[in-house]
């Protein structure tokens, strides 16, 4: 295993960001880590990554235990930060010269730099200042300084956050590429991120696990769900809808707009229309949909 956590929990004082969490990552594997701002994911990272103890529960990176051995790990894992401390001083090649002289590595070293100045695209930057870059090149950059050591294991904490479409495109293609001799676990808490890259999603809300799956088993179990949009003329209560016989869930997503799940198979618009006769309420209008990967996100770390 490429990645092992056992019982991982964080607290910082009384609060516990990360909540007795627990699972394993093989090598070759793009596994995305999602959550919503506040889950854990950063928390978790970081103790994968030796910058945080835990404070209980073991953290594995192949095989070398974090808490025993947090040089050995350093060398296995290439990590991208949240926010990326660069030297907006130094020049691309310069920074990823004095990088490559940290790891003391065992190739010839400015060929080394060459390509991967090649694979990340940096080759028109190369002689630029990163203060001068631009948000997605200087994130190239942090992504050069990651893979430097040609680690196995690739940590990358919101990797595309803040780039534009064309950036996102970019850096998505450079990650499936590096992954597919390595491991990668990115957090994300965008949804299309992890359908463009992953096979498996790991979901955490509030610090505890809620949905480790392929990401297709992860649609299909939820393809059972059918979703009513239903848009009133007048106000109704929450409490109102979930009393209709088969409603599941309800979502309001705008003005008397209302989101109502169901199992697959019931049909709720009868009901909904008889809803709005007996409350003098009129439909303006409703559709079906099934059930998006986004909407799944949603429903696993809205509550708990
Ligand atoms: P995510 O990366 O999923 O947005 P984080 O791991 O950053 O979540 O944060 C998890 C929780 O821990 C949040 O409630 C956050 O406010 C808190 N937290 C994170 N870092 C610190 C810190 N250094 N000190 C105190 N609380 C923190």
């Amino acid at each position: 295993m490429s990645i092992e956590v056992e019982g991982l929990t964080k607290f910082y004082g009384n609060q516990k960001a990360v909540d007795d969490i627990s699972f394993s990552i093989k090598s070759g594997e793009i596994v995305g880590f999602l959550g919503p701002n506040g889950a854990g994911k950063s928390t978790t990272m970081k103790m994968l990554t030796c910058f945080l103890n835990p404070s209980s529960g073991i953290a594995k990176v192949c095989g070398i235990d974090t808490s025993i051995s947090p040089i050995e790990v350093k060398r296995q894992i290439g990590y991208l930060p949240e926010h990326n401390s660069l030297y907006l001083d130094m020049y691309v090649k310069e920074y990823l010269g004095f990088v490559a002289g940290l790891y003391n590595l065992k190739q010839n070293t400015s060929q080394h730099i060459k390509l991967i100045i090649e694979k990340t695209g940096l080759g028109q930057e190369q002689n630029k200042k990163i203060g001068e870059l631009s948000k997605g090149y200087r994130q190239r950059v942090g992504l050069a300084q990651a893979m430097i050591h040609n680690p196995k294991v690739l940590i990358l904490d919101e990797p595309t956050s803040g780039l534009d479409p064309n950036q996102i495109n970019d850096i998505r293609k450079l990650i499936i590429e590096f992954g597919k001799d390595r491991t990668v676990l990115l957090s994300t808490h965008i949804m299309q991120e992890v359908e463009a890259m992953c096979d498996r999603v790991i979901i955490i809300n509030k610090g505890k696990m809620v949905a480790d799956d392929t990401t297709q088993s992860l649609q299909k179990r939820f393809k059972s769900t059918l979703i009513l949009n239903v848009e009133f003329k007048n106000t109704v209560k929450e409490s109102e809808l979930n009393a209709i016989l088969g409603v599941g869930s309800v979502t309001e997503y705008g003005k008397n707009k209302w989101k109502l799940s169901a199992e697959k198979g019931t049909d709720l618009r009868e009901a909904v229309f008889q809803f709005a006769v007996d409350t003098g309420n009129i439909i303006l209008s409703q559709n079906e949909e099934e059930q998006r990967l986004e909407e799944i996100f949603q429903h696993l770390t809205k509550n708990g």
